[in-house]
Formats: C-alpha cells, sequence, structure tokens
C-alpha cells in the first residue's frame, strides 16, 4: 500500500467510522443478537492466497464484524465500567501506531520516554497526587509514572517491586511461599492473579473480609496480619481499592497505613523502614473523579502509599489501552524488573542520565501511548476533563434520588457515576429485569452479587460514564426499568 492509497483508504475508514458514531450506536441494539460461532462460521476457513481488494474487507467488516460487536460507545452502555474512546485519543493511538516506534529505552525513541514522563507530571498533579510520585520528585528513592496497558499489570508490578524491596530490606531472600499480601474480600480479581503470577500463590493473597458498606475492615487486617506474623510469614504487599469494581466502594487507606505501620513497628522496625508492607492503590476507575478537586475526600491517606494507579481508558477520556501508574520507589521497581543484556546496552542506559521504561513493566516493547493522554489533555483542557467527570457524577446523583423513590426498587449502592439497585421482590425478579433490559438491545448493564443486608444478593450495576451519554438518556432509560419492572 503506497502512501496515496492509504490516505484515500484512511478516508474511506474515516468515513466508516464517523458513520459508526453519527448513527450506528444510537441506533442498533447495544448487544448483538449473535449467538455463539455466527461470526466464525462467516468466515472463510483459511487465509486468501491472493489479495482481496481493501473494498471487499470494508464489505465484510460492515456485514460480518460490525453485526457482531457489542457497542461499548453507545450512550446507553452502562455495563462494567465505561471505556471512553474520544477522537482526540483515537487520533494520538492512530499516530502511535503510525510512527511504530517501540519506547522501551530512551536510546530507542527518546521522545517516546519523555513525552510519557511530562505528561504523567502532569496527570499526577491534575489529579492532586502528592509530590513524592512526581519524577521530578527530591526524594531519595525518587518516584514517576509510566503509562502500563491495564491495572492488572500495574498490580504486578507493584507485588514485584514489594517483592524486591522486602528481600533486599531483610537481606535474604524469603522463599515466595512466606510472603503474604493483602486485599479485600471486594478487590478486583486481578489482584489475586498478580500473586498467582509473581509466585505468591494464591493461598498467600489474604482476603480480609469488609464491612457493610464493602470497605476493608482495618482491624480484621490488624489480626489477620498478626496471625501470620505469628506463623512465622513475611508481610509485603497490601493492595487497598478505592471504587471497587462491584459497589464502587472505597477502602479507608489513612487507616491501612497505621494497621501496616504499627504492625510493623509491634515487629521491631520503625515505621517508613523499607521492609513495611508495600501499600499499593487499586483506584482503577474512581481514580478519574481525582481530576475534580471537591471529589478528593475518599483518597485521604496518599502520602502514605507506596504505587497508585487508575485508568484513563475508563473514565478518563482516553481510548484503550492507558494505565497511569506511579511509584514513590522508582528504585525498588527497577530493581525487580531489570536485567540487560548485551544487546540493549547504550551509553546513554549506562551513565544513568535517562528512564528506561522497560525495566518499569513486564513486558520489553511498548507503545508510544503518551501521545494519546498528551492529544487528550491539550484538545480538552483539565476544565472540560473535570466537567465531563461533574455531569456523570451529578446525574447519578439525581438518578439515586429516582431509584429511592420508587418504592418497588432497593437502591444498594451509590458511588460517583455508580449505582447498584436490585426489585425488592427479590433475585429473581431482579435477574429477569436484567435480562429484559439488555435483551431489548435499548441499554447494556451488568451485575454483581454481594453481601448485602446480611445475605447475598443479587444487584444491577449501572455505570454511568461515556461522554455519548447525556442526562436524557438517563432518564428514558429509567423509565424504560421502570415499565419492563411493571
Ligand atoms: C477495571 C478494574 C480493574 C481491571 O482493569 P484492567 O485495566 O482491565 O486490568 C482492576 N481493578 C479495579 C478496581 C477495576 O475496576
Amino acid at each position: 500500500m503506497t502512501p496515496a492509497e492509504f490516505r484515500a483508504r484512511a478516508l474511506d475508514l474515516i468515513d466508516l467510522i464517523t458513520h459508526y458514531y453519527e448513527r450506528t450506536i444510537h441506533t442498533a441494539p447495544v448487544t448483538p443478537p449473535t449467538k455463539p460461532g455466527d461470526i466464525f462460521h462467516a468466515l472463510p476457513a483459511s487465509a486468501p492466497e491472493s489479495p482481496d481488494p481493501f473494498s471487499a474487507v470494508l464489505d465484510d467488516l460492515r456485514s460480518i464484524i460490525l453485526p457482531g460487536i457489542t457497542h461499548w460507545q453507545a450512550p446507553n452502555f452502562y455495563g462494567y465500567f465505561p471505556s471512553n474512546a474520544t477522537f482526540p485519543s483515537v487520533l494520538g493511538d492512530m499516530l502511535s501506531t503510525s510512527l511504530g516506534v517501540h519506547g522501551m529505552l530512551w536510546a530507542t525513541s527518546p521522545a517516546a520516554t519523555e513525552l510519557e514522563t511530562r505528561v504523567m507530571d502532569w496527570l499526577a498533579q491534575a489529579v492532586g497526587l502528592p509530590e513524592k510520585f512526581l519524577s521530578t520528585a527530591p526524594h531519595d528513592r525518587r518516584g514517576g509514572g509510566v503509562i502500563q496497558s491495564t491495572a492488572s499489570d500495574c498490580t504486578l508490578v507493584a507485588m514485584c517491586a514489594a517483592r524486591s524491596r522486602v528481600q533486599r530490606a531483610l537481606g535474604h531472600a524469603v522463599p515466595a511461599d512466606r510472603l503474604t499480601a493483602y486485599c479485600s474480600q471486594q478487590a478486583h480479581s486481578s489482584v489475586t492473579r498478580a500473586a498467582m503470577i509473581a509466585g505468591i500463590g494464591r493461598d498467600n493473597m489474604r482476603q480480609i473480609p469488609t464491612d457493610d458498606r464493602w470497605r476493608m475492615r482495618p482491624e480484621a487486617l490488624r489480626e489477620q496480619l498478626a496471625r501470620d506474623i505469628a506463623d512465622g510469614y513475611t508481610p509485603f504487599f497490601c493492595c487497598a481499592t478505592l471504587g471497587t469494581t462491584s459497589t464502587g466502594a472505597f477502602d479507608p487507606v489513612a487507616e491501612i497505613a497505621d494497621v501496616l505501620d504499627d504492625v510493623h513497628a509491634s515487629s521491631g522496625a520503625a515505621p517508613l523502614d523499607p521492609a513495611t508492607p508495600w501499600l499499593h492503590i487499586d483506584a482503577a476507575w474512581a481514580g478519574a473523579a481525582l481530576i475534580c478537586p471537591e471529589l478528593r475526600a475518599f483518597a485521604g491517606g496518599l502520602d502514605r502509599v507506596d504505587s497508585f494507579n487508575f485508568n484513563p481508558h475508563k473514565w478518563l477520556l482516553t481510548t484503550f489501552d492507558c494505565s497511569a501508574f506511579w511509584t514513590a520507589d522508582r528504585k525498588s521497581l527497577i530493581e525487580a524488573l531489570s536485567i540487560t543484556p548485551e544487546y540493549l546496552r547504550n551509553t546513554a542506559s549506562d551513565a544513568g542520565a535517562v528512564i528506561d521504561y522497560r525495566d518499569w513493566q513486564v513486558p520489553l516493547g511498548r507503545r508510544f501511548r503518551a501521545l494519546k493522554l498528551w492529544f487528550v489533555m491539550r484538545h480538552y483542557g483539565l476544565v472540560a476533563m473535570r466537567d465531563h467527570i461533574r455531569s456523570h457524577v451529578a446525574w447519578t446523583a439525581d438518578l439515586a434520588r429516582e431509584i429511592s423513590s420508587d418504592d418497588r426498587f432497593d437502591l444498594a449502592a451509590h458511588s460517583l457515576a455508580l449505582v447498584c439497585f436490585r426489585l425488592r421482590a427479590g433475585d429473581d425478579a431482579t435477574r429477569a429485569l436484567l435480562e429484559k433490559l439488555n435483551g431489548s438491545g435499548r441499554a447494556l448493564m451488568t451485575h454483581t452479587v454481594v453481601p448485602h443486608r446480611g445475605s447475598p444478593a443479587y444487584l444491577i450495576r449501572w455505570a454511568i460514564g461515556s461522554p455519548q451519554t447525556t442526562q436524557a438518556h438517563i432518564r428514558e432509560t429509567w423509565q424504560l426499568i421502570r415499565q419492563l419492572a411493571t
């Protein structure tokens, strides 16, 4: 494909994309009626030997692929969490793909590294993170931000850094099966998966009970830590969640930090000793809300944590993938993940003058993801980014009032732009309501099961957060739910 052909085909594709945004996401059922195997069997069993014209590919895209798409960008997509794909971020991603550079080392594309360091400092300031997370922080261990693919990756690298730090502090290797890690029973499954991948094991990932608002109970953490220390384990890592996936609960970070310090001090070491368990914050979804100063109350205590993560690719206008990770202790991270074969050696790295982001992540190769974040922050500016979050939070508050005022419904949870509710008639009725709603194609919501009023309850999750959604969409969808409930 020559550059001239590329321009022509790209314009065809842009036409298709704009039609998708102008028409399809507003008219097509949010969930396709596809059955398992439909798409697979509609495709030829082997690749073409000779070229297909690009127009034929686009025809198949329209007739086979798009009908099997779940429309995550539809205004009435309220499932899971939002996954904002805005045009500025799409353009940034297109540019990244087109440049085709790898930013694994500073030397493999200096601008890829330095733009990332700069926009991650911008973003840290925009969401009000403590100064120790900035790349410029005058701190002995030095902080800094890096873009990872997903929150799951962030938890894993934080855990690897924690493991490295505890081994260094103790001066000897601890067998992985003697290390214990902590999160709440409501933490995302990726936290336990990180323990499985890092060799800590599922059983050594202690899942601490939660209170009646699904927050980690600091006293239960304290008891579990004491038991583990008495049994000869070395606690090394704790993940607190700000905005749990099921119900948007906020673990009490400052109290958790107190418990970690106390337990550590009573075992004979000083607080802030490098062997204090590493405290990581998973704010994958809710972290975006910190861009609004008036919404920061849930995030007290961040000056006490070692690493922090949220996903701009959820609710902050940036197309997947873009997961923002900061640490205040880059040394432990790099120590955990760095290894330099001869073919990657270069003078800038050897002089220690630059950041090599390959040492901050699991894979070697890395896309130039900072471009899309830079495009987003410059295109919108922080004021409009705050308005995006604020309007969703305000509409959700209105919606929560509506749900509470219909006595057939029980509003079980309301956090930022997430509500979880059920029919008082019970789980079966609630499940049937969700099936009818999703079956209508007019909206998509998902569910969770959590302890509620003393027993496990099936809840419908309504997560608001698409830039396509207006308050009118929310009102219409609520009317639809009321009719279906009737
Ligand atoms: C969505 C979510 C994750 C997983 O995010 P990925 O980026 O897909 O790995 C982790 N934790 C929480 C709290 C989440 O909401």
